[in-house]
């Protein structure tokens, strides 16, 4: 293993922030990972910042299919030279942004298993990304900040239970499968982290169609949490009127004095169908 922090000194490149650059520099915790993950060597693996390939190494060694996406542009010389390191030239490195990857173009029809350290400031609009994806995605294991983990995997009720936990829980089957503190990163980051497992749904209660209105209901609910239901689904998202809320409340069994925190996923799917006939 080449550490990161000797790497990046060498290069006299400097971790960034804006980039979410927390590297594993722990080989072990990196291997444990992937171990988890339960691929083996038929798994077509799409990897999202391999970074100086802690993880890419040890996915690598087990299976032949992986693509790498990678935005920083001064770590792909350094990613080639680890990768060498290792006798590895099977990895398809994409220097690119993730987050204007195409990703049902690199699946190719089959079905992808996603993996990444994500980069914090932007994990949330990943999650979505791959949601949005997920006919080309099974399965995506991710770390996260393990705030915003606990957040996606809240309940309703939870004062943690927001837009992300809905729409994910919509998709996938969620899973905590380990907490990582800081110690084994460089930079060490100032919080612990989470990897989650997601095992998307194969079959789908909405059509393309109404699943966006089921997204749009859910970010109307969750723009004004303190709110009512009657209050907070009235405005520019759904574009709806109180007296036609509150027709559509009732129709799907839902007290209008209810807030958005207390609606388990199903709930949310029932009042998408009473909202429907109203959209235009
Ligand atoms: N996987 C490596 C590891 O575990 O050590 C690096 C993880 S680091 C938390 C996040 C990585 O994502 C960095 O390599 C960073 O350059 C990369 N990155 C940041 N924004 C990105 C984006 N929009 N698309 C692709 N990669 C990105």
């Amino acid at each position: 293993m080449i550490y990161p922090g000797q790497l990046l000194k060498e290069k006299q490149i400097y971790a960034g922030k804006e980039m979410g650059q927390n590297f594993l520099s722990n080989p072990e915790t990196a291997r444990m990972i992937v171990d988890r993950t339960g691929i083996d060597r038929h798994t077509r693996v799409l990897e999202i910042g391999p970074g100086l390939g802690a993880l890419t190494i040890p996915i690598a060694k087990i299976t032949r299919h992986l693509t790498v996406v990678e935005k920083d542009r001064r770590l792909i010389p350094l990613l080639t030279q680890v990768l060498e390191s290792h006798e590895i030239d099977w990895v398809r490195v994409v220097n690119q942004d993730f987050l204007k990857t195409d990703i049902a173009a690199l699946a190719q029809g089959q079905k992808l298993v996603v993996m990444g350290n994500l980069p914090y400031n932007i994990s949330s609009q990943i999650l979505f990304q791959l949601i949005r994806a997920r006919d080309s995605v099974g399965s995506a294991f991710l770390m996260f900040q393990k705030e915003l983990a606990d957040r996606i995997l809240a309940t309703p009720g939870n004062k943690a239970y927001s837009r992300l936990s809905a729409v994910s829980q919509y998709a996938a089957d969620i899973r905590r499968l380990v907490n990582i503190g800081p110690g084994a990163f460089f930079p060490k980051p100032a919080v612990d982290s989470t990897v989650l497992s997601f095992d998307f749904f194969s079959s789908r209660s909405f059509s393309p169609d109404m699943e966006q209105q089921l997204f749009t209901v859910i970010k109307a609910a969750f723009s004004k949490r303190r709110k009512s239901l009657k209050n907070s689904l009235v405005g520019p998202d759904l574009g709806l009127d109180k007296p036609t809320i509150a027709q559509a409340l009732k129709s799907a069994d839902i007290a209008p004095e209810r807030r958005a925190e207390t609606l388990s996923v199903k709930e949310f799917e029932t009042l998408t169908r009473a909202v429907e006939p109203f959209l235009i």
